[in-house]
């Protein structure tokens, strides 16, 4: 079964006029989308209800970050339980902004999978080198280690729910895109150690997005790849093109 083109919009803490937020709906909800491709929103969180309310209902909400408790003394955070009450489908976990600036560990970012699946979501679970990691030639090293803790705390069928987005860290907000084959290179060996580490039918149906200065200028290009299975965009999916890199295999 070919895996589905999925693309994902990570807003992060944009925008920031409620306005602002409603044109960003308007744009896609007049755009002609490729029906064949998943296409996933993520806005901050005071914003996900009620663009959710505004928005087509073939473009998906997703959280950019919960927590792992159903509810509690928690300050600030928000429970996968909550987001499943709220109908938000999806959540990012293990972003490089959440492992840099607020020292998430793999450690937790598995438990925070792991919590996200037992209540039913749908996870984008981001991994990725840094430059000084790519240039001591440790890509393949690095997704592995930040993947390993979550094969590590999920069952084979809980993959079925898991988007891998490749995200190098060097090339996020940057301007720095991978090279195509840069892309497919780490893909394939994220798939290869999906192999190895879960299953081969695990690793043929998973699907490994990219995330890293996507535009519509390159999307078509990497969407070329046999491994890359669609884009998490940061920067771009706040903009108009974000409608032409959806259309990338059109
Ligand atoms: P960017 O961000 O497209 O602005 O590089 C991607 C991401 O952080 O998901």
């Amino acid at each position: 079964m070919a895996r589905q083109f999925f693309v994902g919009g990570n807003f992060k803490m944009n925008p920031v006029s409620r306005q602002a937020k409603a044109a960003l709906a308007k744009t896609l909800n007049k755009a002609d989308l490729d029906p064949a491709t998943e296409v996933v929103v993520a806005p901050p969180a005071i914003y996900l209800l009620p663009l959710k309310d505004i928005l087509r209902k073939d473009v998906k909400v997703s959280a950019q970050n919960c927590y792992f408790k159903d509810s509690g003394a928690f300050t600030g955070e928000i429970s996968p339980k909550q987001l499943v009450d709220s109908e938000i489908p999806y959540v990012i976990l293990g972003h490089s902004e959440r492992r840099t600036l607020f020292h998430e560990t793999s450690e937790l970012v598995a438990t925070k999978t792991r919590a996200a699946l037992d209540s039913s979501l749908s996870v984008i679970l981001c991994i990725g080198e840094t430059l000084q990691e790519r240039e001591a030639d440790q890509t393949a090293k690095v997704c592995q280690t930040q993947l390993k803790a979550v094969v590590e705390v999920l069952k084979e069928s809980d993959w079925s729910k898991i988007v891998i987005a490749y995200e190098p860290v060097w090339a996020i907000g940057t301007g720095k895109v991978a090279t195509s084959s840069q892309a497919q290179e780490a893909h394939a060996d994220i798939r290869a150690y999906l192999s190895k580490a879960v299953s081969p039918a695990v690793a043929e149906t998973t699907r490994i997005i990219y995330g890293g200065s996507v535009t519509a200028a390159n999307c078509k290009e990497l969407s070329t790849k046999p491994d890359v299975d669609g884009f998490l965009v940061g920067g771009a999916s706040l903009k108009p093109e974000f409608v032409d890199i959806i259309n990338a295999k059109l």
